[in-house]
């Protein structure tokens, strides 16, 4: 460990600039007083406080018992940290491997559909459509048939009318 008396004094006469915190290797604590003037000359004023006592007043078996209780401190502080790390890291990674697996699942879904001819929103893949006929919709009350889930010959016997058909999930339509 650095000599506590430096300390000391460094933390006296620059310690508004954190030049003690670096003297005792916490690096980022020395910015956060260079940034801050000493934490706002609070933690400047009691670091001198704690080093004058650390430096004069305790025992050299006090000081030793101080300095490993710091350190140990520190230690488990920093396997907090890459403990947490790891565990950010393993949730981005199941993230990943569960966008992958919808990905195909989703896949594999058009596909069957596709191969079993039923009809499909092209944006989001529902299969919850409307078909709006135009006519129909002047003439009578209505604005379109459901025809989610119908088999696309059927939606394709539709199309000689003009009509469009619009997604009831997402709200894409297009003209048959
Ligand atoms: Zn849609």
């Amino acid at each position: 460990m650095k000599d506590k008396k430096i300390g000391f004094y460094l933390c006296l006469l620059l310690g508004y600039l954190g030049i003690h915190k670096y003297y005792e290797r916490q690096i980022k604590q020395g910015i956060l007083y260079t940034l801050t003037a000493g934490l706002f000359l609070i933690g400047w004023i009691v670091d001198c406080i704690t080093l004058y006592k650390v430096a004069f007043k305790m025992s050299a078996e006090e000081v030793i018992e101080r300095d490993r209780i710091l350190l140990e401190k520190a230690k488990e502080k920093e396997l907090l940290k890459g403990q947490r790390r790891s565990q950010a890291k393993e949730r981005a990674m199941l993230k990943r491997e569960q966008y992958k697996q919808d990905f195909l699942a989703e896949k594999n879904r058009v596909a069957q559909m596709k191969k079993e001819k039923i009809a499909f929103c092209p944006k989001c893949h529902s299969t919850s459509l409307t078909y709006v006929n135009k006519r129909l919709s002047i003439g009578r009350a209505v604005v379109g048939d459901i025809v989610a889930g119908v088999p696309g010959a059927i939606l394709g016997g539709l199309s000689s009318k003009k009509g469009k058909v619009k997604c009831l999930n997402c709200g894409h339509s297009w003209k048959l």
